[in-house]
C-alpha cells in the first residue's frame, strides 16, 4: 500500500465526521486504494462495480457506504424504521458474520447517544427465524445475510424490501454463479426501483463483468487491478504479495500422505499461521490429525458441520489457538484472516478463482504470504499452463517423509 494514495487520509473522503471517528477509533486511519476510489463513488449513489484484489479492504468500502445511507435516512424520517435502508449479501455465513462485526463495530464507535444511530443485523441459514423476527421488529437499518435466508425472510414477509435503497453484492461472482444464480436475482429484483447497486469481487471473469456492465444503471467500473506489462497477467496482479509455490509429488498420493508431506513444508517454514485446502471435506478431520502428529495445532472445518462448531473452530483459528486450519472452498474466499501467511493446495483448485481466493488469504492488507500447491508434476504443469501462472518450486526435502506409515 505505497504510492502516491500513501498520504491520503479518511478526512479528504469529507464523510459525516460521526463516522470519520468511528473509522478512526476502529484503527482505520489511512484509506486503501480501493477505499479511496470507491467511497466517493458509492457515496454518489451511482451503480458501481469494484474490483480489488484479497485483503485490500472492501469491506469497509461498502459498510461506510451503507452506514452513510442508513444516516441519511433516519436524519429525514424520525419515523421508527421501518425496514432496512441497506442491504448487503455474502455467499458464505462465516463472511456474513464477518461484515457484521465490521459494520456493528463502525456504529458503536459513532457518537450519537447510548445506542447506535444506526442498526445493523445479520440474517443467516442455521438460526431460528424467531430470532430475525425479533431483530426485525426492533429495527434495522443495515441487513447483511446470505441469500438463502434473506430469500426466505422476503418470500414469507417478514423483511421488508420497501425502503432498501443500496443493494451491495460481496463476492459477487459467487453471488451470481451455481445453486446462488437464481436466487440472488430473484432477491435483487424484490428490492424497489430506484436502488443503487454495489458490486464487489476480487476476482470478475470477464463475461460476468460484462453481463452485470449490462444488467446496471450506467455503472462505474473501478478496477485496482495494477497492469505488470511484462507479465500481462490477471494472476500476477490479484496475487502481489504472495510467493506461490509448488511441491511435486510422485503418483496419486491419499490426502493423509500429502498432509504428511505438507508437514514437512510447514516445518521448514516459518509461518504464523496456515490454511490447508482440500477438495473434499471428508479429508478434513484425518488431514488434520497428521499435522497433530508433529504436535501442531490442527482442526478442519467444512460446510456440513453445525454453524455453532463451524464458527467455534473458525474463533480458535482467530485466537490463535490454532496454527493450521484444514478446509475446503468454503473458507477460500472473503474471510479476513490476519495472521494467516502460509496457504497450502492439498489439492490443486478446480478454477482458476477458487485458487485465486484461496491463494489470497495468505497476504492481508499488504502483508506478505505463500502459497504452497502440493500435486502431480503433470497436473502441475497442466495448471499453470491453464491458468497462466508459473509457481516456483518449494524446496522441502521428502526423502524424510516416510509415506509408506500412511498406507
Ligand atoms: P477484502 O474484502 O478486500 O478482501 P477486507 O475488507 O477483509 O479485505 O480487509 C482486509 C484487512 O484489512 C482487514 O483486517 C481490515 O481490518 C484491514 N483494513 C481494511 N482497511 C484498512 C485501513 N484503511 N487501514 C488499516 N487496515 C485496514
Ligand atoms: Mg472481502
Amino acid at each position: 500500500l505505497t504510492g502516491e494514495d500513501a498520504d491520503a487520509d479518511f478526512e479528504q473522503l469529507m464523510l459525516p465526521s460521526s463516522l470519520l471517528t468511528s473509522l478512526n477509533r476502529c484503527g482505520f486511519v489511512k484509506p486503501s486504494p480501493v477505499q479511496l476510489r470507491a467511497i466517493p463513488i458509492g457515496r454518489l449513489g451511482v451503480d458501481f462495480i469494484a474490483q480489488a484484489k484479497s485483503g485490500t479492504g472492501k469491506t469497509v468500502v461498502f459498510c461506510v457506504i451503507s452506514i452513510e445511507s442508513a444516516l441519511n435516512r433516519n436524519r429525514a424520517s424520525s419515523a421508527s424504521r421501518a425496514g432496512p435502508s441497506a442491504l448487503i449479501l455474502a455467499p458464505t455465513r462465516e463472511i456474513v458474520l464477518q461484515i457484521s462485526d465490521v459494520a456493528r463495530k463502525l456504529c458503536n464507535e459513532m457518537d450519537g447517544g447510548e445506542s447506535p444511530p444506526v442498526k445493523v443485523a445479520h440474517f443467516i441459514g442455521g438460526i431460528n427465524v424467531g430470532k430475525d423476527v425479533q431483530a426485525l421488529q426492533k429495527g434495522v437499518d443495515v441487513a447483511i445475510g446470505t441469500p438463502g435466508r434473506i430469500r426466505g425472510l422476503l418470500r414469507d414477509h417478514i423483511l421488508d424490501p420497501s425502503h432498501v435503497k443500496l443493494v451491495v453484492l460481496d463476492e459477487a461472482d459467487k453471488l451470481l454463479e451455481g445453486t446462488f444464480s437464481q436466487t440472488v436475482p430473484w432477491i435483487v429484483k424484490m428490492i424497489p426501483d430506484p436502488k443503487q447497486m454495489a458490486i464487489f469481487s476480487a476476482t470478475f471473469p470477464q463475461a460476468m463483468t460484462e453481463r452485470l456492465m449490462g444488467v446496471l444503471r450506467d455503472p462505474q467500473y473501478i478496477s485496482l487491478e495494477e497492469k505488470q506489462p511484462d507479465k500481462g497477467d490477471h494472476v500476477g496482479a490479484v496475487l502481489q504479495g504472495v510467493v506461490q509455490r509448488k511441491v511435486e509429488v510422485n503418483d496419486n498420493l491419499s490426502w493423509v500422505q500429502k498432509a504428511a508431506i505438507a508437514r514437512e513444508v510447514v516445518l521448514s517454514f516459518p509461518f504464523r499461521q496456515c490454511i490447508c485446502f482440500c477438495n473434499e471435506k471428508s479429508a478434513g478431520k484425518d488431514v488434520a490429525s497428521v499435522f497433530g502428529e508433529a504436535g501442531l495445532s490442527a482442526s478442519s472445518t467444512n460446510g456440513s458441520e453445525s454453524q455453532a462448531t463451524r464458527n467455534e473452530v473458525l474463533g480458535r483459528f482467530r485466537d490463535g489457538e490454532l496454527k493450521i486450519l484444514v478446509a475446503t472452498d468454503l473458507l477460500s474466499r472473503g474471510l479476513d484472516l490476519p495472521n494467516c501467511d502460509l496457504v497450502i493446495n492439498l489439492d490443486l483448485p478446480r478454477n482458476l478463482e477458487s485458487y485465486l481466493h484461496r491463494v489470497g488469504r495468505a497476504g492481508r492488507y499488504g502483508t506478505s504470504g505463500t502459497s504452497v500447491s502440493i500435486a502431480r508434476g503433470y497436473d502441475l504443469m497442466r495448471f499453470e499452463n491453464a491458468m497462466q501462472l508459473e509457481m516456483e518450486w518449494c524446496s522441502v526435502d521428502l526423502s524424510k517423509v516416510d509415506l509408506s506409515k500412511y498406507d
